[in-house]
């Protein structure tokens, strides 16, 4: 279910998803779906592109890069193929929107795929999705199909029938690391998902090392909305630089968890009254703006607007708008410790920082979880987490220090409090007294 910000927008990527049967061809159709693809048939590509890097719409999956910029850096067309792939490996810990998205309204995506593709000159685009989702794959392949059979995407498209189009949906087997864009393209070519080195970037030499756009679900699926109604309408939500409506992901301690469709530059506050107030009347403790690898934000920071800049300056990250709420309740060292676990566990192995870094934090930070820490165990935490952010291959490895760094910045005490002075110091060990 979404709940839209009363009086700030009306929901656009969630407007049909408490529709009956929404995720069905018929129901996209009745409320409009569809228009924008064929509005994009008649301009020329290049027209496409330019209307949507002037809207600017940024990459919802966490970078926010500007997606018509990302497009237009494809090289010119040499009569090869090029690709549109789109990562719906959603996997960040607290990251929930691209698979309630799907679920609820997965032709918005197919269209998206099809205005995109067409925009970029491409023939055929890969969806690829995370593998334990079964029912998120049978559901895409469903719409893909009903798509296919309705003439919307396969042979003889737009007013000349001069372009095709193919959509193959991909399950991974269910790693976070495929996530990562080339990881991703690598695990789609067959190949075991590990990051290759950038640049090139994919948009360069991508899938088949052939120029290729990587794009998140929810970036594609606000791509139709702009070509129906035009730059303007999505400009005139937003904040300058932070243009468009974004789903935000409630999650945690929090009366009513969810998704909340608003215009970027909601505050935390606005969206944990839309969901309902904290849980049994209890205080914020902290909470994440962008998911597990953005540095933790506190009561100080709920008038934010949640937009790139802002957030930016508050001293995290907008990313993926996963907003996990704890309240007074809540262990700031156990959590980390299980985020900690998380980035442990997924971490790839091919650089040595995130590999041996991953591990030993994971050490320490279940020693002080436990109460068992050493009191140097906060400075070796922090000089671990420092040898890993900036020093590795990919983002997973920075990922892994932000909970811990902005951890301890704001609750060093708790970790503190899991120290204990060993036996060893208060009773040192005198070799003279014995020879
Ligand atoms: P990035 O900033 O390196 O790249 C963002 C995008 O811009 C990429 O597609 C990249 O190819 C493109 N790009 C950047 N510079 C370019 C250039 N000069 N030429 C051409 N293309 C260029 O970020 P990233 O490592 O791809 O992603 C990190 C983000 O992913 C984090 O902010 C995090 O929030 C997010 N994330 C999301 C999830 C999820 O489940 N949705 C999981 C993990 C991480
Ligand atoms: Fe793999 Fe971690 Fe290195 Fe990324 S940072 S390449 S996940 S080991």
């Amino acid at each position: 279910m979404s709940i839209t910000a009363p009086g700030r927008l009306s929901p656009v990527l969630s407007d049909i998803w408490d529709a009956e049967r929404s995720w069905k061809l018929s129901t996209y159709r009745d409320h409009g779906g569809y228009e924008g693809l064929a509005k994009a048939l008649t301009m020329a590509p290049e027209d496409v592109v330019a209307e949507v890097k002037a809207s600017g719409l940024r990459g919802r999956g966490g970078a926010g890069f500007p997606t018509g910029l990302k497009w237009s850096f494809l090289p010119k067309p040499d009569g090869g193929p090029r690709y549109l792939v789109v990562n719906a490996d959603e996997s960040e810990p607290g990251t929930c929107k691209d698979i309630p998205l799907m679920l609820a309204n997965p032709h918005s995506l197919v269209e998206g795929v099809a205005i995109t593709s067409y925009a970029i000159g491409g023939h055929h685009a890969f969806i690829y999705l995370r593998g334990e989702t079964v029912h998120v794959y049978r559901r895409l392949l469903a719409a893909v199909r009903e798509a296919r059979e309705a003439g919307l995407i396969g042979q003889g498209l737009g007013p000349n029938g001069d372009y095709h189009l193919e959509i193959t949906v991909h399950a991974g087997a269910g790693a976070y690391i495929c996530g990562e864009e080339t990881a991703l393209l690598d695990s789609l070519e067959g190949l075991r998902g590990q990051p290759r080195l950038k640049p090139p970037f994919p948009a360069v030499a991508g899938l088949y090392a052939r120029p290729t756009v990587v794009n998140n679900v929810e970036s594609i699926a606000s791509v139709p909305g702009i070509v129906k109604h035009g730059k303007d309408w999505f400009t005139a939500m937003g904040t300058e630089k932070s243009t468009g409506h974004g789903l935000f992901s409630v999650s945690g301690h929090v009366k009513n968890p969810g998704q909340f469709e608003a215009p970027l530059g909601i505050t935390m506050r606005e969206l944990i009254e839309l969901a309902g107030g904290m849980r049994d009347g209890r205080r914020l403790k902290f909470w994440t703006p962008g998911g597990s690898s953005t540095p933790i934000l506190t009561e100080a920071e709920l008038d934010v607007p949640l937009d790139y800049e802002a957030v930016g300056a508050a001293g995290s990250m907008l990313a993926t708008r996963a907003l996990m709420v704890f309240d007074d309740t809540t262990s700031v060292v156990r959590v980390i410790a299980r985020w900690t676990d998380f980035y442990q566990h997924e971490s790839c192995g091919k650089c040595t920082p995130c590999r041996e870094g991953t591990y030993w934090m994971k050490q320490v930070m279940h020693r002080l979880e436990a109460g068992q820490g050493l009191p140097s165990d906060i400075d070796l935490l922090l000089d671990v987490s420092a040898n890993i952010a900036g020093r590795s291959f990919c983002a997973l490895g920075d990922a892994s220090a932000t909970p811990i760094q902005s951890g301890i910045k704001h609750f060093r005490s708790e970790f503190e409090a899991g120290t204990h002075t060993p036996a060893w110091e208060l009773f040192p060990y005198e070799a003279s007294a014995i020879f």
